[in-house]
């Protein structure tokens, strides 16, 4: 089983991923963590890449590429994966097509998790990080809050919104990737293995992608 997993800042891949993991027993790999992994390792393209990252300057697409291709096929991939967070430009798209097709590797499911605006503002402007660097601590005036408001469970220093995580920035951030997307959802829209998953709870969305794999 193979999954392209393309969603907004807070539309839930990462728990939307867990879910899919856990059913079909696959690795998910998130591109930030896969270069991580590839910079400890300190060979070949890893060294590359941690020169970039060393830098503050984004990872070329091909040295990316190039790590994920031998990435996917280590064998906690044999059983599928799932990539989160890649491609995020039709370019990216173009050149990993390429890539799976070298490797006789066909995506099942391109899934599109779509979230009402509402919601993912809902849910990212109620989060409170711990403003002590050393805690950082994340609560949730919802979900998760914490047991005296404003005040870390954990270490008692006070909690705050993230410069980030306020509604402006975060209509912000939202716009940025409706711009940069759209054209990738477009890209993908005619394939047949593309699916919306129109949802803000995780498991209708994995229901849709299920059924859209015929599982
Ligand atoms: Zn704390």
């Amino acid at each position: 089983m193979r999954i392209l997993l393309l969603g907004a800042p807070g539309a839930g891949k990462g728990t939307v991923a867990e879910l899919l993991v856990g059913r079909f027993g696959i690795r998910q790999i998130s591109t930030g963590d896969m270069l991580r992994s590839a910079v400890t390792a300190g060979a070949g393209l890893g060294v590359s890449a941690e020169g970039y990252m060393k830098r503050g300057e984004l990872v070329p697409d091909a040295l990316i590429l190039g790590i994920m291709e031998k990435r996917l096929q280590e064998e906690d991939c044999k059983k599928g994966f799932i990539l989160d967070g890649f491609p995020r430009t039709i370019g990216q798209a173009e050149s990993l097509k390429k890539m799976l097709d070298k490797l006789g590797m066909k995506i099942n499911a391109i899934v599109n998790l779509e979230v009402p605006e509402d919601v993912i503002l809902r849910r990212l402007t109620s989060r409170r990080t711990c403003s002590n660097p050393k805690c950082q601590a994340i609560f949730n005036i919802f979900t998760k809050p914490s047991r005296k408001e404003g005040i870390c469970d954990k270490c008692g220093s006070p909690t705050v919104q993230r410069d980030d995580e306020t509604e402006e920035a975060i209509k912000q951030r939202l716009k940025t990737y409706e711009e940069k997307t759209a054209p990738l959802i477009e890209y993908y829209k005619h394939d047949p293995a593309f699916v919306t998953a129109p949802s803000f709870k995780p498991e209708p969305a994995v229901d849709a992608i299920l059924a859209r794999v015929g599982r």
